[in-house]
C-alpha cells in the first residue's frame, strides 16, 4: 500500500444508484465527495433494470412516501444531468374479477390519490393505439418516470463530476473501512463520513452486518424485444404485479386473487415471473422479469422462464415481437426489510436497498441516510 491517496469531507463506495445517491445529498450538504468502485463505470443491477421510477404499488408505509419523493428529485436531476424521460405513468389492465377488487380497495387508500380505475372502453379510448386484450379494469397512475437505466446512470454520475463538484476515484476494490479510512490496494482515502452502498457484493466489506439483516440476492431474467409498430405511452404491468408489489399484495383483498393465481398461474408465481414492459426512444421493448432467490444464483438464462414471460406479455398485449437482448441482474434481497443503513463504525454507514426498487427509493433514502448521519442542512439542488 503507498499511503494516503486523497482526503475528503465523505466518501462513498459503490457507484450504483444508491452509491450516487448519497453522493448527491453530501454535495447538497456543502461536502467534498470522493465515489470509488471496483469497476469504472456502473456495470450491476443500476444499469440493468427497466429504469422504471415506480410510486405506485411501493409499500404503503415507508417505502411508497420515499418513492414519492425520490420520484420529485428524479424531475429536478433528469433535465440538468441530460436524462431523458421516456415514459410517464403506468397502466395495469387486469383480467380477473379478484384483481378489480383488489384495484377498488387500493383505490380507497392514501396510494389511490392521482390514479383512476377505468373500464375497458375507457382504456381503449385514453391509449387507443395499444393492442390491449380484454380487460375487466385497468388502474391509469400517473406518477412513474421511465429512464433508460444504462444511459441515466453514467449521465448521472457525469454531472455529479461536472456540476456537483464530486471527484470519482480510479477503478480500485475498497478491502477495509474504519473511521476516517477507506482502504484500497493503491492506498487509502481519508474521510470525516464514509457511506458503503455495496447493492449485491454481500461478502467484501462487513459481511456480518448485512447477514444480520438476512440479506441473500435475487436474479431476475430480462429482455428487450423488437419494436412492435406501436408506441406505449407509459409502461403497462398486469394481474401479476398486483401479487408481487407490496403496495398491492399487502391488502387483505389480495389474498384472493393470490389463491386464483396460484391455482391458474402456478409456474409463473413459482418463478417470481410477473410482467413489465417499458419502452425504449428506439420502440424496443424492455420485458420482464422474474426472480429466483439464493446466495449465489447460477448467472445462466433459461429459456422456460423467459416462455413464462412472455405467455403474460401475450395474455395483455398480443403476439410478442422477437427478442433482440437477453441479459440477467442481481440486486441484494431481504424477507426482513426493503433496505436498510446501519452505522458500522464512527462515521462509516452501510446502506443497501434489499428490494427490487433502488431506482424508485434510492434518491430519497440517500437524503434521509446522508443528513441524518453527517447532521448538515441540505441545499436544493440549483
Ligand atoms: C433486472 C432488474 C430490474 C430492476 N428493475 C427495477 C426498476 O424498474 N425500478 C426500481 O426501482 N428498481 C429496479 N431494480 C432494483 C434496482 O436496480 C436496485 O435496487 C439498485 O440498482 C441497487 O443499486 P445499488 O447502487 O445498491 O447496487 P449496484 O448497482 O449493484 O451498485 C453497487 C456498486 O458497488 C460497487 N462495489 C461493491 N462493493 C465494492 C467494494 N468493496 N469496492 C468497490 N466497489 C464496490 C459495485 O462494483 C457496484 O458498482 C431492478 C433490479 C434488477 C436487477
Amino acid at each position: 500500500m503507498s499511503g494516503i491517496i486523497g482526503k475528503f469531507d465523505v466518501a462513498v463506495v459503490g457507484r450504483g444508484i444508491v452509491g450516487l445517491a448519497h453522493a448527491l445529498a453530501a454535495a447538497r450538504c456543502g461536502k467534498s465527495v470522493l465515489v470509488v468502485d471496483r469497476n469504472a463505470r456502473a456495470t450491476g443491477a443500476s444499469i440493468r433494470n427497466f429504469g422504471f421510477v415506480t410510486v405506485t404499488g411501493q409499500e404503503r408505509h415507508d417505502m411508497w412516501p420515499l418513492a414519492r419523493r425520490a420520484r420529485e428529485v428524479w424531475t429536478q436531476v433528469a433535465p440538468r444531468a441530460g436524462i431523458a424521460i421516456h415514459q410517464e405513468g403506468l397502466a395495469l389492465p387486469v383480467r380477473r374479477k379478484a384483481a378489480v377488487s383488489v384495484l377498488e380497495a387500493f383505490m380507497q387508500t392514501e396510494m389511490g390519490e392521482q390514479c383512476r380505475l377505468v373500464s375497458d372502453a375507457q382504456l381503449r379510448r385514453i391509449d387507443p393505439a395499444t393492442p390491449f386484450a380484454a380487460c375487466e379494469a385497468a388502474l391509469l397512475s400517473p406518477h412513474e418516470l421511465r429512464v433508460e437505466a444504462r444511459e441515466a446512470v453514467p449521465l448521472l454520475a457525469a454531472w455529479l463530476e461536472r456540476e456537483m463538484g464530486v471527484t470519482f476515484a480510479p477503478p480500485a476494490s475498497v478491502i477495509a473501512c474504519e473511521q476516517g479510512r477507506a482502504v484500497t490496494a493503491d492506498g487509502e482515502y481519508h474521510a470525516e463520513a464514509i457511506f458503503v452502498c455495496p447493492g449485491d457484493d454481500l461478502n467484501a466489506l462487513f459481511p456480518r452486518v448485512i447477514a444480520e439483516h438476512a440479506v441473500t440476492r435475487c436474479k431476475l431474467q430480462m429482455m428487450r424485444l423488437a419494436a412492435p409498430g406501436f408506441r406505449l405511452p407509459r409502461p403497462v404491468m398486469s394481474d401479476l404485479g398486483l401479487a408481487r408489489y407490496e403496495g398491492y399484495a399487502a391488502l387483505p383483498e389480495a389474498q384472493p386473487l393470490i389463491a386464483q393465481l396460484r391455482a391458474e398461474q402456478g409456474a409463473h408465481l413459482e418463478a417470481g415471473v410477473h410482467l413489465i414492459v417499458a419502452q425504449s426512444a428506439d420502440g424496443s421493448l424492455v420485458v420482464g422479469d422474474s426472480h429466483d432467490y439464493g446466495d449465489a444464483p447460477d448467472p445462466f438464462h433459461h429459456e422456460a422462464v423467459d416462455r413464462l414471460v412472455l405467455d403474460e406479455f401475450e395474455a395483455v398485449l398480443g403476439p410478442a415481437p422477437q427478442a433482440i437482448e437477453r441479459w440477467v441482474g442481481v440486486y441484494a434481497s431481504s424477507p426482513e426489510q426493503n433496505w436498510f443503513s446501519r452505522t458500522v463504525a464512527d462515521g462509516v454507514h452501510v446502506t443497501v436497498v434489499t428490494c427490487g426498487a433502488g431506482m424508485s427509493t434510492a434518491f430519497a433514502i440517500g437524503e434521509r441516510v446522508v443528513t441524518g448521519a453527517l447532521n448538515a442542512p441540505i441545499k436544493e439542488i440549483a
